[in-house]
């Protein structure tokens, strides 16, 4: 069905009615105190409209929802090279489990989890300084939502650094099973200020009309590139809440603990939502509910 403005108010309404929020990502300082009571929802169409409702003109920390684009910058550099380093694989894990790793001797199951994102920024990064690579992954970012006005807020990126124990142990464990080829701290601030871009959800969405093949995106990603992010946004874009995600959702979509979810319906429409409470996956509570409900009301479901 065809979506309007009052479907997607409706949306909006019904998560302001719940009560549970969830709650913001706790072990980053700068992101812990944010009031979770809030949402947004963009969403482009293939006929070139964004509709939207919410706050959908604030910026937010995206955090790992930056894992979809340095992927797609990734590949674009080094192609399928990528894949004798991160498998493609869900993990059925945390996104910051190290359990498999030991397992499966440094090799990440795939790019969405920390590790497997820390490998891919670590393929892009290939022996540059770290704000070349931070600049062709925000470069990318800002062609896809044509606009300039995308930064990365130092602040935030500051704050994880400070708290990034566990990114520190991912990256020194994938360092002893030669599956890192810069210095960790390198890659690690290379990682945490891609993870630190702001966006709003109408940027979000924009950014999302490439992967979803709509006909007035800008041509930045190959459309064989594309699909390949849609089906690991589908199997592991929300990490354990991954096969919930589809269940619930039927689209490709990739969660930050920011409270971002972006979701594809390829050749229908780009959708970015954003609440900051999370729920124990740390996916968006509201923002997962508001996929299910825009994914009923409209029968964009791919399956
Ligand atoms: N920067 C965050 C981290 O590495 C991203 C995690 C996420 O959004 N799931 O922990």
């Amino acid at each position: 069905m065809a979506l309007t403005q009052a479907m997607l108010q409706s949306i909006h309404d019904e998560v302001f009615r719940q009560d549970d929020w969830g709650k913001p990502a706790q072990y980053i300082p700068e992101l812990a105190t944010i009031p979770p009571d809030q949402f947004a929802i963009s969403v482009c169409l293939a006929d070139g409209h964004c509709l939207k409702a919410g706050v959908a003109d604030k910026p937010f920390s995206i955090q790992s929802v930056s894992k979809v684009f340095s992927l797609a910058a990734t590949l674009g550099r080094v192609g399928g090279q990528l894949w004798t380093r991160v498998g493609r694989e869900p993990s059925g894990t945390a996104f910051d489990s190290v359990v498999l790793l030991e397992k499966e001797q440094g090799r990440p199951r795939n790019p969405f989890v920390n590790a497997g994102a820390i490998v891919t920024t670590d393929a892009l990064l290939s022996g540059r300084e770290p704000k070349q690579a931070l600049a062709e992954t925000l470069g990318l970012v800002r062609a896809m939502a044509e606009t300039d006005q995308i930064y990365i807020n130092s602040k935030v990126a500051a704050s994880e650094k400070a708290t990034g124990a566990r990114n520190r142990a991912l990256a020194h464990y994938l360092q002893s099973h030669g599956n890192l080829t810069n210095d960790p701290d390198l890659t690690l601030g290379t990682y945490f200020h891609q993870c630190a871009i702001e966006m709003t959800t109408t940027q979000l969405a924009m950014a999302g009309r490439s992967l979803a093949g709509l006909e007035n995106a800008p041509k930045v990603i190959a459309r064989a590139h594309a699909r390949r992010i849609n089906a690991l946004m589908m199997t592991c874009g929300h990490y354990d809440g991954s096969g919930e995600f589809a269940f619930q959702v039927g689209l490709p979509g990739k969660s930050g603990v920011g409270g971002g979810i972006l979701v594809i319906a390829p050749g229908v429409a780009s959708i970015a939502i954003w609440s900051p409470g999370l729920n124990h996956y740390g996916n968006s509570h509201a923002g997962t509910r508001a996929a299910a409900m825009l994914s009923d009301m409209t029968g964009w479901s791919v399956f």
